[in-house]
């Protein structure tokens, strides 16, 4: 289903849930508001976000709306202060035309991205320039109510400090380390969040701000939204973005929007099996890839090279850290010249870069972007996981294939939920 689809879907759901006879258990966006917008008005809108200033001739053009219907449509965006003329385009002869802009003014947008063990809070305007920027450690495994809590008081305080309290939030996108039912706004069996399993997150959201339209998506999906409307990936349209973390996913953009794949769990990469006889997942399964070139796996593999006596230079490291050793001490180690290092990241590279291969045989990017904190190793671990993907995939789709490191690294999540809150925010029509 195509991402216009799922909101279109999403937005009739919403509707219905408006309606007396709904059942309690989908009570749980009561609270948001009927979508706003008429057919037209968002595609304008749409436009307008993506093109940054546009004149009236230009929509004319781009869309094939008569002149008297985008006229129309201009006005009620500008009378409800969604859009502004700002300034005048290019002179082509004639008159110069008026620019229509979003307007920044109109209100907030909110986006979080919460991690296992981070969150990280944005505030922006209409347009999406950031007003507000926070981070701090969090534990996922401390349950829904703590952190939500959390994140509201951050997000008031911050609200306090730039004096934003009289603007309204329009919109609120959340990112969470689990999967998600997009169309639903919930967690579906998350393996690292105790607790949040179908928790409501919206209906949480919305006892603060019931006038806010809140979207909860997989964290991987708005870091791969962040890098390609902000980041590295800017122009290009297909992109895998790979987080490697204590687990791995993928997030997939193509033709420039979120494909979250028919029940939302697209791009679940770190569950492929690479190993038939490797070590038991939590999933049930033996050898998946995130058992074996995980944070996890790089930190038990480095712990073994130790116990075997076979690296001066991780002894070190495990004796500082009083008989521990992290997925970063193998970087560190690998950069003084430890070859136990060294063959460690160059394998997990590796084991990566071979799934990523078949992705790229199956999906044909046009850019992959690595990210997560695993990729801190480096770009040994980056020219492994590539020598991988250019031995393995078909020469026509690696010709002209960047292979990179995320250019946002921590922004990329918020950054994306942002987007992502604004892009839901502005294409919401009305039942007409
Ligand atoms: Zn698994």
């Amino acid at each position: 289903m195509s991402f216009e689809n799922q909101i279109a879907e999403r937005n009739t759901y919403m509707a219905s849930l408006l309606n007396p006879s709904v059942d309690e258990e989908i009570s749980i966006y009561s609270k948001t508001p009927l979508p706003l917008f008429s057919r037209t008005e968002s595609v304008i809108l749409s436009i307008i976000r993506k093109n940054q200033a546009v004149s009236k001739v230009d929509l004319i053009k781009l869309t094939d709306y008569s002149r008297s219907k985008i006229t129309g449509c201009i006005n009620s965006l500008v009378e409800n202060g969604y859009i502004q003329a700002d300034g005048l385009g290019e002179n082509t002869g004639g008159r110069r035309s008026v620019l229509f802009s979003l307007n920044g003014n109109k209100g907030l947008i909110f986006g979080a991205d919460i991690g296992a063990t981070s969150i990280d809070l944005m505030i922006a305007d209409l347009r999406g320039n950031p007003i507000a920027r926070y981070a701090e450690p969090a534990l996922i495994q401390h349950g829904p109510k703590k952190i939500l809590n959390r994140i509201w008081d951050l997000f008031d305080q911050l609200m306090k400090e730039k004096n934003l309290l009289d603007q309204p939030v329009l919109a609120f996108g959340i990112g969470v380390p689990g999967p998600v039912d997009f169309k639903r706004g919930l967690v579906v069996s998350p393996p690292i969040m105790p607790g949040w399993d179908q928790y409501p997150i919206v209906s949480f959201i919305n006892e603060h701000l019931p006038e806010t339209v809140v979207i909860v998506d997989n964290d991987v999906n708005i870091m791969a939204l962040g890098e390609s409307v902000q980041g590295i990936g800017v122009g290009k349209q297909n992109i895998i973005f790979t987080k490697i973390g204590t687990g791995i996913g993928a997030g997939i953009i193509c033709e420039g929007k979120i494909y979250h794949g028919s029940a939302g769990c697209a791009g679940d990469i770190g569950h492929i099996c690479v190993d038939k006889e490797g070590p038991v997942c939590p999933c049930g399964n033996r050898g998946c890839l995130e058992m074996l070139a995980g944070g996890g796996a790089i930190a038990q593999r480095a712990s073994r090279v130790v116990e075997d006596g076979k690296s001066e230079i991780l002894q070190k490291y495990f004796d500082k850290r009083n008989g521990n050793i992290l997925t970063e001490d193998v970087g560190y180690a690998a950069r003084e010249g430890d070859k136990e290092s060294i063959e460690i990241i160059r394998d997990t590279g590796k084991t990566i870069g071979d799934v990523l291969a078949g992705l790229v045989n199956f999906y044909n990017p046009g850019m992959i972007v690595i990210g997560g904190g695993v990729s801190k190793l480096g770009n040994l671990l980056l020219s492994s996981i590539r020598q991988s993907i250019l031995k393995r995939s078909l020469p026509l789709a690696t010709k002209d294939l960047p292979i990179v490191f995320s250019s946002l690294r921590e922004d990329a999540g918020v950054i994306g939920a942002v987007n992502l809150a604004m892009d839901i925010y502005l294409s919401m029509e009305r039942v007409e």
